[in-house]
């Protein structure tokens, strides 16, 4: 039986989605063989891999002046490609502090940078988001770095920082293709796959083409996007089955369509998540109003005791996934792209049911 899950990630995927993929499992496009059998050099596997693309830029509006790459290494291969990529030995890079990837993401940047965290909010312990002028660019800045949504604390910008001319690089690996957003405002967007996309090894990153080729000399070749532009992000092989995957949930996405509709789906979910957890009286939400992530929801309950029961009796009941990080305790429902709003009610409902049995 299918269940809910409510992974953070590698997460749910839509249903219809699978199911073209099992279909086509043994006999691609009849060529009697699997999508991960066929060469990436081959007609049908580029044609594949452009009609990804096309779709991802229609989906998010990419202007012709933005690369798309496809790579691999996950979001975290891309906390060492970016200042490898954008910056000089010696330069100064700005990040926003706001929980545990944003984070890992300053740490990697100060082993080639100077790096200054121009916002921390670890005054609020990560539950809050920096207000747009309680923080400013620093003067020599290369880049500005921040994480949209951070997946972790459940903590979401409302707003996209506004930096002028220093380009905004910005960590979407779970908030990417949740809601329209002006790609013109970034010069660089970076997402790993396996929360929104697909399978977890695919990254995609959506550069501003001024951005390449400033790749200092010892960059691996395949991190220098410069070289994986120019190669079509097949400088070697590329992962063929999660870029196979990533083109049936675009296309998914169209066919329900496009990100407003999505948008409009994925806010209509959180907020009878969160209207819900604020009523209840007995379930807690951590993160301040403004910055409550669309996709990742953490709540607590008054007695952590019960923690465990809650999960193992939400997994009898079809609803899977729901213990909280490791690091911070709790609950967290990861409510994505794929996880349908009937997902969402069935968790209200169990939630409901669980507070009148204990709380
Ligand atoms: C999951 C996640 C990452 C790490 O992705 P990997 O593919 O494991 O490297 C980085 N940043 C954010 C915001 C994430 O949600």
């Amino acid at each position: 039986m299918r269940v809910f899950n409510f992974a953070a990630g590698p997460a749910t995927l839509p249903l219809s989605v699978l199911e073209q993929a099992s279909r086509e499992m043994t006999d691609w496009q009849g060529s009697g063989m699997s999508v991960m059998e066929v060469s990436h050099r081959s007609k049908p596997f580029i044609a594949l891999a452009e009609q990804a693309e096309r779709d991802l830029r229609e989906l998010m509006g990419i202007p012709s002046n933005y690369k798309v790459l496809f790579l691999q290494g996950g979001a975290t291969g891309q906390f060492t490609a970016i200042p490898l990529n954008l910056t000089a030995p010696g330069a100064v890079v700005d990040y926003l502090n706001t929980g545990a990837w944003s984070k890992k993401a300053l740490g990697e940047a100060t082993r080639y940078c100077k790096v200054n965290v121009v916002a921390d909010e670890a005054g609020s312990h990560y539950s809050t988001v920096p207000a747009a002028d309680s923080w400013q660019v620093s003067a020599e800045a290369t880049y500005v770095h921040y994480t949209p949504n951070e997946t972790i604390g459940g903590v979401e910008f409302d707003y996209v920082p506004n930096t002028g001319a220093v380009p905004l690089v910005a960590d979407m690996s779970s908030t990417i293709l949740s809601r329209p957003i002006d790609v013109s405002r970034f010069g660089l967007i970076y997402a790993g796959a396996q929360k929104n996309i697909g399978p977890s090894g695919l990254v995609l990153v959506i550069v501003r083409e001024d951005l390449l080729g400033r790749a200092r000399a010892d960059t691996p070749p395949i991190w220098d996007y410069a070289v994986m532009a120019k190669e079509g992000s097949m400088l070697n092989t590329p992962p063929t089955f999660g870029i196979y995957i990533a083109a049936l949930v675009f296309q998914w996405l169209k066919r329900e369509g496009g990100l407003a509709a999505i948008g409009e789906r994925n806010g209509r979910k959180a907020r009878l998540l969160y209207d819900f957890i604020d009523a209840s009286g007995y379930y807690k939400s951590p993160v301040a109003r403004n910055a409550r992530s669309w996709m990742n929801v953490p709540f607590t309950i008054p007695n952590p005791a019960l923690e465990k029961t809650f999960c193992s009796e939400a997994l009898a009941a079809g609803l899977a996934n729901l213990e909280g990080h490791r690091s911070v305790g709790g609950m967290r429902a990861s409510i994505y792209n794929a996880m349908p709003l009937q997902g969402v009610e069935a968790l209200v409902a169990f939630m409901r049911d669980f507070q009148q049995r204990h709380g």
